[in-house]
């Protein structure tokens, strides 16, 4: 078991990416606090992880990761229920999007930002804290996307925010490297989770034709790669983008 004795904070760990890596985590595992705006799902899913055989497992806590103060929490649930934090995966996210120019900025820029940017940063900041603090070292995940690389139709305000998560990557492991930090971006490309179910059925066919395998990527392929990127046996990879995204970036 790869994450044997490790503790990790999942952001957006109620659905999705986030979903199938706590459980991924568990099994490899690790000890997982699951941190979600939706306080209902994230105990249902804590629940599920008891009933499966894994008590003591995982623990829930409510965050809306806009709010730093809110962020610090979930990392203080981590060292209250598990005694430490080795792990934040910065995945919750929102996606979805105007033409620009039809842009209201306080409906189309900025609570796209805070969440998807802001919440990445507040979840580097306060775990970061939380690792120098321990003198343990650790390591930061967090979820951008094939559109923080390029520009995409409808995705103005998503495409920065995403580019800012490779920035703040490429950053928090140049800056934090002193303190045995590690910080790795990944990019998937179409997942099937509620963020792309939410489209027609002809639009995720079109997403499945863009991946070289013609389909969907499962959640549960990214967080196979989230967790070998969270154990020590990835631990020259450092400050860079993991493209997950079965070939999407070679068209
Ligand atoms: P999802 O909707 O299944 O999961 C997102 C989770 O984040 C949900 O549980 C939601 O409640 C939570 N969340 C939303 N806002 C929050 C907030 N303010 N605070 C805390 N939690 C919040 O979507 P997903 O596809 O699993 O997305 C996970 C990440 O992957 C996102 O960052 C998304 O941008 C990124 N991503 C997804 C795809 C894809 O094709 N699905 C592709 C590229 C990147």
């Amino acid at each position: 078991m790869r994450l044997q004795g490790k503790v990790a904070l999942i952001t957006g760990g109620a659905s999705g990416i986030g979903l199938a890596t706590v459980h991924k985590f568990v099994r490899e595992g690790a000890q997982v606090v699951v941190a979600d705006i939706d306080r209902e799902r994230a105990e249902k899913v804590v629940a599920e992880i008891e009933g499966d055989g894994h008590p003591g497992a995982a623990a829930a806590v409510q965050v809306d990761v806009s709010v730093y103060s809110q962020v610090e929490a979930a990392v203080q649930r981590a060292v209250d229920v598990f005694g430490k934090l080795d792990v934040i995966f910065n995945n919750a996210g929102i996606a979805g999007g105007k033409a620009l120019l039809d842009h209201d900025p306080a409906v189309d820029y900025e609570p796209m930002i805070r969440v998807d940017q802001d919440g990445v940063y507040y979840g580097i900041l306060a775990a970061g804290r939380q690792f120098r603090a321990q003198g343990t070292g650790g390591v930061i995940i967090s979820t951008s996307s094939i559109y923080g690389e390029q520009a995409a139709e409808l995705a103005f305000t998503y495409s920065a925010a995403k580019a800012a998560v490779i920035s703040f990557t490429r950053s928090a492991a140049y800056e934090l490297a002193e303190y045995g930090i590690r910080a790795v971006a990944i990019t998937p490309g179409r997942v099937g989770t509620p963020i792309i179910n939410q489209f027609s059925e002809e639009l995720r066919t079109t997403f499945a034709s863009e991946q070289l395998r013609g389909k969907l990527t499962e959640p549960h392929e990214i967080a196979d790669v989230v967790a070998f990127l969270a154990s020590d046996e990835a631990n020259v990879i450092n400050g860079t983008v993991v493209h997950v995204d079965d070939g999407y970036s070679v068209f």
